[in-house]
């Protein structure tokens, strides 16, 4: 481990992202056909270009959307879906065709 180098405040500003409550980027909404989970996603971090299942419209890298996945099997109520297999499920949307699609019946 290295040792850090005294220094006058040196940890000054480090501690601002413990003082932040605990913020998830996920969450779980209930919808008609099941329960998804909803992770946002603010772009920076993609490199890739999605196409967006309610719009069919691509969602281009930097671009703020949401990745949903089912959060239980559809067909029954045992266990919740493992990490593995509901990133075969995991779709990308733009954030308002999400939204839309859960007032659309
Ligand atoms: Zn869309």
């Amino acid at each position: 481990m290295p040792r850090r180098r005294p220094g006058p405040r040196s940890g000054s500003g480090s501690r601002s992202s413990d003082r932040e409550p605990a913020r998830r980027s996920e969450q779980v909404e209930q919808a008609a056909d099941g329960d998804w989970v909803v992770r946002a996603i603010t772009g920076a971090a993609t490199g890739k270009t999605y196409r967006c299942p309610g719009c069919d419209q691509e969602i281009r890298p930097g671009t703020p959307h949401v990745v949903t996945w089912p959060a239980y099997p559809r067909d029954s109520d045992l266990d919740p879906w493992d990490t593995e297999s509901s990133a075969d499920w995991r779709r990308h949307w733009h954030t308002a065709c999400w939204r839309s699609r859960s007032n659309r019946r």
